[in-house]
């Protein structure tokens, strides 16, 4: 595996790829890397000759500066997973490689509805940051194919609309979320989780496959509020807990049993928060 720093060289490098008729794939995270990434790594694989993984805590993305300060870095460990799993490359830029300019007059995107609800609403100005980091990244490395997963549903949609509005020539991919054997999302932030918060955490898996057992047609709030006392009684702090349509996102309260369903969660244990969402229709999976 080759590890660039530089902004330029990389994007030398993928060109000349490029020109021999290469097709590359490229995985972005935040590092503190598990299977979850391993598996948009993998899934790079089946399709491109060379496959790509960015490494950057992208610090305009971070509404709450703790969860910026205490974002697990664990580059070392990160480079031996990323090798074992046969990554071509790893971009692994400086902050100021990427924000030369620093953080005053960055580009603002119109997202529309997509920034007001569910993570817009909790994390304000965070998917301005996913937009920003995104289009930048995106330019740098001009890949043909991106992996996203979907454990973050909403992150997806939103760089699905970056791609259709910037009209970057770009591939959208989204792969399925990978779980820990007692359905925990895999996430970097559960390592932040001492044994208790990790014990409690399964709750927002038990709460989605609550909600995806006994959907039924008619008024959503019930069982909602039966999905919610799941968390409370797992001790979470809960954002939001919510179902809506799976192409919009627009929240649904009252079920017409034919729209394609998400359900959404965001919840704390004490400091960490975590989402997970699950698609709870059956004609999904
Ligand atoms: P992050 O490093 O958390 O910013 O995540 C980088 C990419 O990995 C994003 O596209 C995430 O959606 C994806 N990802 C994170 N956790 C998982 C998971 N458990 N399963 C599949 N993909 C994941």
């Amino acid at each position: 595996m080759i590890l660039f720093k530089r902004g330029h060289e990389i994007h030398q490098h993928i060109s000349e790829l490029k020109k021999k008729g290469l097709l590359i794939g490229w995985v972005p995270t935040m590092g503190a890397l598990h299977q979850g990434h391993l598996s948009l790594i993998q899934a790079a694989r089946q399709d491109c000759q060379q496959v790509i993984c960015s490494i950057f805590v992208n610090p305009t993305q971070f509404n709450n500066q703790t969860d910026f300060v205490k974002y697990p870095i664990t580059i070392e460990k990160d480079i031996q997973l990323l090798t074992e799993s046969g990554a071509d490359l790893l971009f692994l830029p400086t902050v100021n490689e990427i924000y030369p300019m620093g953080f005053d007059r960055l580009e603002q995107f119109d997202l529309g509805k997509l920034e007001k609800i569910f993570e817009g609403e909790f994390r304000p100005g965070h998917f301005q940051g996913v937009c920003q980091v995104m289009s930048r990244f995106i330019k740098i490395i001009d890949a043909q194919h991106l992996y996203l997963g979907r454990k973050d549903y909403q992150q997806c949609m939103v760089i699905e609309k970056l791609i259709k509005i910037m009209q970057f020539p770009i591939q959208l991919h989204k792969c399925p979320t990978e779980r820990e054997p007692d359905g925990l999302a895999m996430s970097s932030r559960n390592m932040r989780l001492n044994n208790t918060e990790r014990k409690d955490a399964v709750g927002i898996f038990q709460a989605l496959s609550y909600i995806k057992q006994n959907l039924k047609a008619g008024n959503l709030q019930p069982l909602l509020e039966k999905a919610k006392s799941i968390l409370l009684q797992k001790n979470f702090r809960v954002d939001y807990i919510a179902t809506a349509d799976s192409t919009t996102l627009d929240p649904i309260q009252a079920w017409d049993g034919r729209q394609s369903l998400v359900a959404l969660i965001a919840a704390y244990q004490n400091e960490v928060r975590l989402i997970d969402n699950e698609l709870v229709t059956p004609s999904f999976d």
